[in-house]
């Protein structure tokens, strides 16, 4: 690896994060000085013209980092991300099951099989949407990140169904959560960076149809959004809910 090469990969993964993360970029290249060990972006670039250079471990643990921020497009997806869950106590994360993503669906995403506090789950993505199951409950978190998470029991005749009880609920909420934060890094990724950060003065992208403004109408509803406000809520009406299809960028109905 030559020099210049040391310092674009370092910038190149610091895009990728800012894209997953859907921060602006410098705030990217902070974190990844961090990373690094700097004070700041501009320390790191000052000690790079003195001849400093990544090691092959710092750029394995940055490339470790873009992965468990964006484990749905990590190379190895099978358990990228799974340190996330980390944080919810009494939960254990068994097996995912080995079925090879197809190339023909990108979007798909293997099942993550595990117990929380002894009960067996399971966390699905559905079209973007995550669903958390066990034995006579569900949680379902939708993509929209202004979408509140639902909760519901599947079978009445189970006793002591272990979602009644508000501490279990809770994390498993959680768990829920941390998986929908990771589909949506994936979307952000794969969408135009206009889409998910808006410019200087407030404009975004549309992500299927493209065209660019600071406000946009929601066919289903009527509500006008600020483009920020989209690009927040990865282009789901904060009012209604409708998805990015029905989003446009003049009320031509
Ligand atoms: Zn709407």
């Amino acid at each position: 690896m030559t020099a210049t090469e040391n310092l674009l990969t370092i910038k190149h993964l610091a895009k990728k994060l800012a894209r997953a993360r859907r921060i602006k970029h410098i705030s990217a290249l902070e974190l990844t000085a961090h990373q690094l060990g700097y004070p700041h972006w501009n320390a790191l670039t000052a000690d790079y013209k003195k001849g400093w250079r990544p090691s092959s471990t710092q750029i394995t643990a940055l490339l470790d980092l873009v992965d468990a921020e964006n484990p749905l497009r990590a190379k190895e997806p099978a358990s990228a991300g799974w340190d996330a869950f980390s944080h919810v106590p009494g939960i254990a994360l068994r097996a995912s099951r080995s079925q090879s993503r197809s190339a023909a669906d990108p979007f798909s995403v293997d099942p993550i099989l595990g117990e929380l506090d002894g009960h067996p789950f399971r966390l699905n993505v559905i079209l973007d949407d995550v669903v958390m199951e066990g034995r006579g409950w569900q949680i379902v978190v939708p993509e929209a990140p202004s979408a509140s998470p639902e909760i519901r029991v599947t079978d009445r005749r189970i006793k002591l169904n272990p979602v009644a009880d508000q501490g279990f609920q809770d994390k498993a909420v959680r768990a829920a959560q941390i998986r929908a934060q990771q589909v949506r890094a994936r979307i952000s990724s794969d969408w135009p960076r206009r889409s998910t950060v808006a410019d200087a003065d407030g404009r975004t992208q549309h992500p299927l149809f493209g065209g660019i403004a600071d406000r946009w109408f929601c066919l289903h509803c009527d509500q006008v959004s600020s483009g920020r406000q989209m690009a927040q809520n990865l282009w789901h009406c904060p009012a209604c809910g409708s998805a990015p299809i029905d989003i446009h960028i003049s009320k031509w109905w």
